[in-house]
Order: C-alpha cells, then sequence, then structure tokens
C-alpha cells in the first residue's frame, strides 16, 4: 500500500513513521509512504502558503494553489504509476470529520494507494477541500496544531492490516474492537508479581477452555470500561447465555 502525506513539515511524518513496525514495514516493501512538502507548490518568490482569511478574524489559511499543486502532482504520480484513470481517496485530517475508527482503518486498508492531506494554522481554504478531498477524519474531539499528528495515526492504523506488517498476522486479528469488544486481559513472565497470580486457567493447557475464558473477560471488560459498545457488539448465542448469567 502506497501512503502519499500532503504536508508543510515532510519530516515530521517520515522520522515519525521510520521508526519501529512502520520503519521496518518500509523497508520491507510492504508499504510506502510519501511526504510531498505543499510549501514546493508555492507559486511566489518567498514560498509563502497561507494568508489572511477573507472576512478577518484571527490566524493565517493555507492557500488553495499550493495544495492543489501537492495533490495533482500526487494523483498524476499514482495514474501513471498504475495506469487507472480514476480519483484516489483524499482524507482531509480535521477536527471537522468522523472519528477514526478501527473499522475505518479496515476500509482504507483496502486501498492501494491513500492520500492524506494535513492542514496547519487556522486550516484551509475551502474551494480546494470541496475539490479535492473525499473523506473528512477527526482523531478526536479536540484540537491540534495540524494535521501530521493524526496521519500518522491513520498511517499506523492502517499498516498493521497489512499482510505481513506484523509478525503474527493473527495479532491484529484478535484485538480490541474485533466483533466491537474490547482485549481481554493478557499476562506474561513471571506467573506471580507483587502477589498478583496469574488466573489458573491460562496455565491449564486447556485451550477452549482459555478461549472462553478470554470471551467472557473480553465481555466483562467492555461491559466495563465501554459500555457504549455492547450495542454493537457483533454476540455469539454463548456470549448471550453467559451475560445472563451475570444477573443471577
Ligand atoms: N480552525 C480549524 C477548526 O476549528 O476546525 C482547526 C484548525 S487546526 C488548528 C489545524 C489543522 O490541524 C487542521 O487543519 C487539521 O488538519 C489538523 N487537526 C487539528 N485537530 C485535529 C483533529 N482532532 N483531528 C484531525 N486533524 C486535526
Amino acid at each position: 500500500m502506497h501512503f502519499h502525506i500532503l504536508t508543510l513539515f515532510p519530516e515530521m511524518v517520515l522520522n515519525g513513521l521510520g521508526t519501529s513496525i512502520t520503519g521496518r514495514a518500509m523497508a520491507n516493501n510492504l508499504l510506502s509512504v510519501e511526504a510531498v512538502n505543499i510549501r514546493d507548490y508555492a507559486n511566489n518568490k518567498h514560498n509563502r502558503v497561507d494568508d489572511y482569511p477573507y472576512g478577518g478574524g484571527a490566524g493565517m489559511l493555507m492557500q488553495a494553489e499550493p495544495v492543489y499543486g501537492a495533490y495533482r502532482a500526487v494523483e498524476d504520480s499514482i495514474q501513471e504509476r498504475t495506469g487507472k484513470e480514476g480519483r484516489t481517496r483524499v482524507v482531509y485530517l480535521s477536527p471537522q470529520g468522523g472519528t477514526f475508527s478501527q473499522s475505518m482503518a479496515e476500509e482504507f486498508a483496502k486501498e492501494e494507494d491513500l492520500i492524506l492531506l494535513c492542514g496547519h494554522y487556522e486550516g484551509i481554504d475551502e474551494r480546494v477541500l470541496e475539490e479535492i478531498v473525499t473523506d473528512y477524519v477527526s482523531i478526536g474531539d479536540y484540537v491540534l496544531t495540524g494535521g501530521e499528528l493524526p496521519a500518522m495515526v491513520i498511517v499506523d492504523a492502517v499498516s498493521r492490516l497489512i499482510p505481513g506488517v506484523l509478525h503474527n498476522d493473527t495479532s491484529a486479528e484478535f484485538e480490541s474492537f474485533q466483533d466491537n469488544l474490547l482485549e481481554y486481559p493478557q499476562y506474561t513472565r513471571p506467573a506471580s508479581f507483587m502477589e498478583r497470580e496469574v488466573p489458573p486457567i491460562l496455565l491449564s493447557g486447556n485451550h477452549p477452555k482459555v478461549e472462553e475464558w478470554r470471551r467472557q473477560q473480553s465481555i466483562l471488560r467492555t461491559m466495563e470500561r465501554r459500555p457504549d459498545l455492547m450495542e454493537k457488539a457483533e454476540l455469539t448465542k454463548q456470549d448471550i447465555k453467559f451475560i445472563k448469567s451475570l444477573d443471577k
């Protein structure tokens, strides 16, 4: 998968994503991250990309032309590489978007190319957003200084779903938000820590019982920490029986 990040701070996203699991995945050609400097598409001798908002108000806005120039260059190179005519999905990171979720990550992971547009200052001229953006995505109800950290969040979450990126492909399958449940508690050595013991079932070697215990712990944890998820949880008949048994 190819990520193309349109940003004023390419070194920020490349440094952040070039380390650890995403860095290794890039080195192994499982994914690529191209950071395109919007400033390279400024059309004035001072390389300015921002200006005052019409109508007044605080702060500066990123201008439409350099953003469009950066987008056009990336879209043209994608079309040249793939030979496909269709438009690439362009995600604008914005506190005004829908909140990023695991299901959005799964949807984005199906794309061959994804363009991520990072705003700065007070944001970007609305007209270029209307022209190029297909998805508005927020990483939460708070305002950051720029879209670079949100773009890195998206690349990280989507990358983990690309086959081969995690050492063990099943580890992305049984994690929080699978079936809309949180993951069960996990333990590693030593078996005893500050007089807290690992649940004996995990030492029993009885795999069906371990799986049953884990499923029940996922349900209990979700009910306790994220009761809002329970409405959407994909529950089996056995799960429902377990939940009913809690009332008794
Ligand atoms: N004036 C804008 C507003 O009120 O909607 C906020 C602009 S913010 C200071 C600058 C840039 O940071 C935005 O253009 C966006 O790219 C990014 N950003 C800030 N908070 C974000 C969030 N919660 N999720 C995604 N992107 C965010």
